[in-house]
């Protein structure tokens, strides 16, 4: 997290707290009772929710689609994984990625739930078609070198003004660059990562790191955080959230002044205030409908938006052939390359059990939703005797195969937004700002961290929307808006009256004139 970034934080937590107290005081809007309603039940509205509920005395409620689990991209699949721990079933995101680990307020609640945590590192990249295989400082240097090319790369895109692909910038950058490594082995890790798979993803918003650092994992599952933040604690009440609601519909209701939330079991909810916490697949597919439709230039961010996608398999063998302190390996070889299957981690490290995570990107990630498991697992064993020897990985069953289907799950519809070529702040300005009078909006794909969403972004996007809510933006910006309308129409007022006067002094001068004559 940039100074900037903090500063801000702590300028909200402050005015949020100086809001709360003025409140208090004037016996206003915290102390009268509204209905909130969060649609969506990841992170960010689970967070959203929470975050109302201790400042305000809102009642609140969550709508979560599915019908079994909340989390959304948090999903910790303990039932096709029993007697997990948590980590080694993480189907969706399962790292706190190294900018965010320095931001205190989700690390902070981490270390307040009393979570165990552990770094990734160390990691170890294999190319077997050079016959190449790198660790320690070794892959340090690698990476940090990697991370100069992509600031090279942007940098130059950023100061030409013109925005291109993160993938063809990188392209030019690497033609000239002078480096002690070899650029064959730059160019394999660099196509490794998600923003050059992604080939559109914009060079001018992204932002890479300033230096290389180990991503945390939550050892006992991300869920346990996501249960800690519904239960409460210090006596707090748990979120209300109603499982298997789908909504399919928002409408304003002008007459009653609340919002319709309309859901597919044929029921709906008022409430006062909506908090929008949905994934942007499901937003592109139009599955959810405004009613009023939205200004135009919301549809427009949404729409120029990048979808990436994004598949997990989890892999399980008799024993661990892998070297077992390692955290993560990566790998660039015939079969794993564009996205498919390059980046591994070790779960045994966490768990002592000896399973692997296989991470797909891009279009690969959804083409592997169409494979059948026995195709999967064939590739898997190539991709990992490539890493660690055909005959050791040949010598070993699998006895587990999970994987995820992001991009054909109707309650996600694709795994991630990015920023596209041609993106800019706007798009993110645009998608955070509320819809006044009623609707407020959270979810990764709104805070732009100049990156694919992560549940940082999810995590600070529910912070932002419930203080939208209990600061009473809303309120402030009807009021300026009634104060400036009031303005104009006292302005034309006084002009009529101004020109009544001019044209009634004419007319009793002419009258004057007249009765000399
Ligand atoms: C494979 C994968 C790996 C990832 N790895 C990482 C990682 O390691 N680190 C990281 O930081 N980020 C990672 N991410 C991204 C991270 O998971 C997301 O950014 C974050 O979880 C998004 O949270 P959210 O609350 O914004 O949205 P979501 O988690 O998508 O929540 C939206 C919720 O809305 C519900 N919903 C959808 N439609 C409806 C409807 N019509 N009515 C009611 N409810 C509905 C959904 O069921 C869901 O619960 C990963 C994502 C994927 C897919």
């Amino acid at each position: 997290m940039t100074l900037a970034m903090n500063l801000e934080f702590h300028l909200l937590a402050v005015s949020s707290l100086l809001f709360m107290v003025y409140c208090k005081e004037n016996n206003t809007n915290t102390y009268v009772s509204k209905e909130v309603i969060v649609i969506g039940g990841g992170l960010s509205g689970l967070v959203a929710a929470r975050e109302l509920m201790k400042n305000t005395n809102y009642t609140v409620r969550v709508l979560e689609g599915r019908t079994d689990r909340y989390g959304g991209r948090v999903w910790t699949n303990r039932k096709s994984l029993p007697r997990s721990r948590g980590v080694e079933a993480e189907l969706g995101a399962m790292v706190i990625n190294s900018i965010a680990c320095k931001d205190p307020p989700i690390m902070q609640m981490i270390a307040d739930f009393e979570l165990q945590t552990n770094l990734t590192g160390d990691m170890k990249i294999y190319l077997p078609d050079e016959n190449l295989h790198l660790e320690g400082e070794q892959v340090i240097d690698v990476y940090s070198e990697v991370l100069n090319v992509l600031r090279n790369a942007v940098d130059k895109v950023k100061s030409n003004k013109k925005d291109i692909s993160v993938k063809k910038a990188v392209d030019m950058e690497l033609e000239n660059f002078k480096s002690k490594i070899d650029k064959k082995i730059l160019s394999a890790v660099l196509n490794t990562l998600p923003n050059i798979i992604f080939e559109d993803f914009s060079a001018t918003v992204y932002k890479p790191e300033n230096e290389f650092g180990w991503d945390t994992v939550i050892v006992d599952g991300l869920d346990t955080f996501l249960d800690r933040i519904v239960a409460g604690s210090d006596g707090e009440l748990p979120l209300k959230i109603e499982l298997g609601k789908v909504v399919h519909q928002i409408k304003l209701d002008p007459k009653r002044q609340k919002v319709v939330v309309r859901i597919k079991d044929g029921t709906q909810r008022y409430a006062d205030a909506i908090i929008v916490a949905l994934p942007v697949g499901v937003f592109k597919s139009k599955s959810v409908l405004f009613e009023p439709p939205l200004p135009k230039n919301w549809y427009q961010a949404i729409n120029n938006l990048g979808l990436g996608y994004s598949n997990k398999i989890i892999i399980g063998f008799d024993t661990a052939f892998w070297p077992v302190d390692t955290g993560s390996f990566t790998v660039s070889s015939k079969t794993a390359k564009d996205g498919f299957l390059q980046l591994w981690t070790n779960l045994y490290r966490y768990v002592k059990k000896p399973l692997l995570v296989g991470n797909i990107f891009g279009n690969q990630a959804s083409q592997l939703e169409n494979m059948a498991d026995d195709v999967i697992k064939e590739k898997a064993l190539i991709v990992l005797g490539e890493m660690f020897g055909n005959d050791v990985v040949r010598r070993n069953n699998i006895t587990v195969l999970i994987r995820s289907n992001w991009s054909t799950d109707p309650m996600i519809k694709g795994s991630f937004s990015y920023p596209k070529v041609g993106n800019n702040q706007l798009i993110w300005d645009t998608l955070k700002d509320p819809i006044c009078p009623f609707l407020y909006f959270a979810g990764s794909h709104t805070e732009s961290e100049g990156h694919i969403d992560t549940i940082h972004g999810a995590f600070k996007s529910g912070l932002r929307a419930a203080y939208q809510v209990s600061s009473g933006l809303c309120k402030m910006r009807t009021q300026q808006e009634n104060e400036a309308k009031l303005k104009t129409q006292k302005q034309k007022e006084t002009k009529k009256e101004k020109k009544f006067e001019k044209d009634t002094s004419k007319t009793k001068a002419k009258t004057i004139q007249k009765d000399e004559l």
